[in-house]
C-alpha cells in the first residue's frame, strides 16, 4: 500500500523502512497514516507579520512542517503527547513552544494561544476552536 509521506508529500510503500525522498522513518509514516485529523494552528496575532517555522511532533517524532501561517494537520488515535516548537523567529521575538497531551476526544481542532515566557521561550497552549 503506498501512504503519503508526512514529511515531503512523496509516495512511499508502508513495506520500506524509510521515505526513499527524505529519509522520514515510515514507522512516523504509518502511525499519521491512522488515527483522526486534528488540526493545530498558532494564533495569527502572535508572530505577525512574520511566519516562522512550525515543527509539530508526535511522540517524539515529526510529523508536520511548516510555517505559523499554516493550519497543521496531524493524525491522532488516542490521547498523544505532542509538540509543537515554532523556531526561526526573526528580531526580537522568542521561541515559542507547546508540549503536552492532545485528546481528539476533547476536539478536533485547536489553536495555540501563549500563556506565560518560561527562560525566554515563550510556552503556548491549545484551545479548542473551530480551523
Ligand atoms: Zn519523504
Amino acid at each position: 500500500m503506498l501512504i503519503k509521506c508526512p514529511e515531503c508529500g512523496n509516495d512511499v510503500s508502508d513495506l520500506a523502512a524509510a521515505c526513499p525522498k527524505c529519509g522520514c522513518p515510515v514507522s512516523a509514516v504509518v502511525s499519521s497514516a491512522d488515527g483522526e485529523i486534528i488540526k493545530l494552528k498558532v494564533d495569527e496575532r502572535v508572530f505577525t507579520p512574520f511566519k516562522p517555522e512550525m515543527i509539530v511532533s508526535v511522540n517524539d517524532v515529526q510529523v508536520w512542517r511548516g510555517n505559523t501561517s499554516q493550519v497543521a494537520e496531524i493524525r491522532l488515535k488516542e490521547k498523544t503527547k505532542v509538540k509543537v516548537t515554532i523556531n526561526k523567529i526573526p528580531v526580537a521575538t522568542k521561541n515559542a513552544f507547546f508540549e503536552g497531551e492532545i485528546d481528539p476526544a476533547m476536539g478536533k481542532s485547536y489553536i495555540l494561544k501563549p500563556v506565560r515566557k518560561t527562560f525566554n521561550m515563550l510556552q503556548l497552549r491549545p484551545y479548542p476552536a473551530n480551523l
